[in-house]
């Protein structure tokens, strides 16, 4: 799984960097985990973020915050920082030794064809290259993202057509994950 914290659009649908939040990354890092995933790679470009983010993490690995609950130790100890897309895709092909896919998500159908999350668990069932599985902050993934996907996810609908379909991230990726993992 990737937090991408840029390329994202903002409320003006501009490409935009948003903040790191700690909470999307103990959330996603605890989905990660749960599901068996080797890693959760935190994008962002800005160093000061990057660094923010590993005091976070060091706290929780090697300080106060891991003694106290080991549990959140684990499953932050999968967190990667990297600054950009680019970098986690090389990182995921390193450590697998081999092709990586870049897979997205979004609220809405995006970029064209998108992949239903029945057919890609069959796909992830079967031998494959790894997957780069994207998760956008702010207004979602930026088109430059979703159009270089080797798979679009459809979006997570609810069985009612109440025409809402705001999920935060934690939410998404968790869903998204217990569909395709669970
Ligand atoms: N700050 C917001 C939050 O987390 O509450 C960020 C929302 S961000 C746009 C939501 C991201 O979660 C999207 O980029 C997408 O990756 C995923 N997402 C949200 N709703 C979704 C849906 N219905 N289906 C699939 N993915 C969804």
């Amino acid at each position: 799984v990737a937090l991408l914290h840029h390329p994202v659009l903002d409320r003006q649908g501009t490409v935009a960097t948003t903040t790191i939040t700690s909470l999307d990354v103990h959330d996603l890092a605890r989905s990660a985990r749960t599901y068996g995933l080797p890693a959760l790679y935190v994008v962002h470009p800005l160093p000061s973020q990057r660094e923010l983010c590993a005091r976070i993490l060091k706290h929780w690995l090697a300080g106060p915050g891991g003694r106290r609950i080991p549990d959140r130790a684990a499953a932050l100890a999968g967190v990667v920082l990297v600054d950009s897309v680019g970098e986690a895709r090389a990182a995921l092909a390193d450590a697998t030794s081999g092709p990586v896919e870049l897979w997205t998500t979004a609220a809405r159908p995006r970029g064209g064809e998108t992949c239903s999350h029945a057919a890609a668990r069959a796909l992830l069932a079967t031998a494959g290259p790894a997957v780069l599985l994207c998760f956008g902050t702010g207004w979602g993934l930026a088109p430059e993202v979703i159009d270089r996907a080797d798979v679009r996810l459809a979006p997570i609908v609810g069985r009612a057509a109440c025409g809402y379909n705001h999920l935060s991230v934690r939410a998404a990726c968790a869903i998204t994950l217990d569909r395709l993992l669970g």
